[in-house]
């Protein structure tokens, strides 16, 4: 076989660059998946989408982000449930309040997505049920919200497919194929797929597969576990993160209780587990933001990967260093569902005319020994 573009990886985010591919007329586009589509972190995920990030370049793209996701669940035949409800950062400390002041003064009133600081009386009348135990204030971001990520998962792939990529599921690259510095295609474990490009936009399995071929990225991998409860009715409005412990709390449309907490740390590619200390923990912490929750059931708990850069910006493009015509798109440490809308609008882009967007430029892979880091440090979970 032989094609002009492969992907590695049919995530969210090869599945929005491969359909963004055709979208500019390029349907010479194969996405290749070890296992089933969206096996990794893309169906394992908490669907919640906001603009509010500390760096402004995550701002500005988490913007474009949002635009191109509520503009495309208009064109699928699945509900996306996208619901704007906010979210809700419970603050207990006064240089935390300090610092989202700040950053809704600098940053977000400058692209028109401000919020609301909120005394523990305004977050009372708003949201009864909240227990205000030590909180002096609270950030509020009406633009934000949540999506089913299963409906948009799928509803790319619907569309890219329609529009003439192939996919091959359980199809595992296990060696980019490289020759004279140059990318030739891959080996895959039912055979060579030769190319003319190479992206890899393979979540945490990417540096394994780059590391073979002498690519290093700085990206860790962290098994998160997460879990919803039985449904009841809706009365959860904001997706709710308490600062003093990092738990988060939200209520899916159905009416389970979702949510997450950092714990336990598990590094590495590890089997997609979840643990009872993970229940303990996330239950304690959950019922003192929320006491009315205390005794719902757990309707189940699963696991995935976050894949963690030092600055928690991802990765896109390529450092001109590496063999040609190989391109990256990863390290999206825990916010990779709501930017890859705009993600792989601008990956398609780099790939088919080595364009790069004005906004894409941050993210090069060459920033690291640049040292022009990204300063992010508003990660959820
Ligand atoms: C618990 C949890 C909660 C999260 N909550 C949110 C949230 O609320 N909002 C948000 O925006 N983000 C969230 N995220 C992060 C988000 O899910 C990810 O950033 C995003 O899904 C990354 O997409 P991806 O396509 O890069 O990776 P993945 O979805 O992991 O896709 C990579 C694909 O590549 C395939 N693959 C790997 N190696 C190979 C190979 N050698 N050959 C072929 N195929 C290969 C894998 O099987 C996989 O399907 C959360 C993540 C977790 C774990």
């Amino acid at each position: 076989m032989r094609v002009k573009i492969v992907i590695v990886g049919g995530g969210i985010v090869g599945l929005t660059t491969a359909y963004n591919l055709v979208k500019l007329g390029e349907n010479d586009v194969v996405v290749l998946e070890q296992k089933y589509i969206a096996y990794g972190s893309s169906t394992r995920n908490a669907g919640h989408f906001r603009v509010h990030f500390w760096a402004p370049e995550n701002t500005r793209f988490a913007i474009e982000a949002r635009k191109r996701l509520l503009d495309f669940v208009s064109k699928i035949r699945w509900n996306a449930e996208i619901d704007l409800g906010g979210y809700l950062w419970l603050l207990y400390k006064e240089e935390h309040v300090k610092a989202y002041e700040r950053s809704n003064r600098e940053i977000w009133s400058k692209f028109d997505v401000s919020g609301k600081i909120l005394t523990p009386e305004e977050i009372s009348e708003l949201f009864p049920y909240i227990n205000l135990e030590g909180v002096i204030a609270g950030f509020y971001g009406p633009q934000d919200g949540k999506m089913n990520p299963n409906a948009i998962v799928f509803g790319y792939y619907e569309k890219a497919r329609e529009m003439g990529v192939k996919f091959l599921p359980y199809t595992r690259v296990e060696k980019i194929i490289v020759d004279n510095n140059k990318v030739r295609g891959v080996q895959t474990n039912k055979g060579v797929i030769e190319s003319e490009k190479v992206l890899v936009a393979a979540g945490g399995w990417s540096t394994k597969l780059l590391k073979s071929i002498g690519v290093d990225l700085p990206i860790e991998v962290e098994r998160k576990e997460i879990g919803v409860t039985e449904p009841i009715n809706y009365f959860i409005k904001p997706f709710i993160i308490s600062l003093k412990s990092g738990v988060y709390v939200g209520q899916m449309v159905r009416g389970e209780v979702l949510g997450s907490i950092d714990y336990p740390v598990v590094k590495g590619l590890t089997p997609f587990n979840t643990t009872l200390d993970w229940i303990h923990k996330w239950s304690e912490n959950a019922v003192e933001v929320v006491p009315q929750i205390k005794h719902l059931m757990f309707l189940r708990t699963w696991s995935g990967y976050y894949v963690v850069t030092p600055d928690h910006s991802h990765i896109l493009g390529r450092d001109p260093e590496w063999p040609e015509n190989l391109y990256v798109a990863t390290g999206f440490s825990g916010h990779g569902f709501m930017m890859a809308p705009f993600a792989g609008e601008v990956m398609a882009k780099n790939l088919l005319y080595d364009e790069i967007d004005e906004l894409m430029k941050p993210y090069l892979p060459t920033r690291f020994k640049e040292e022009k880091l990204i300063h992010e440090t508003m990660v959820i979970g």
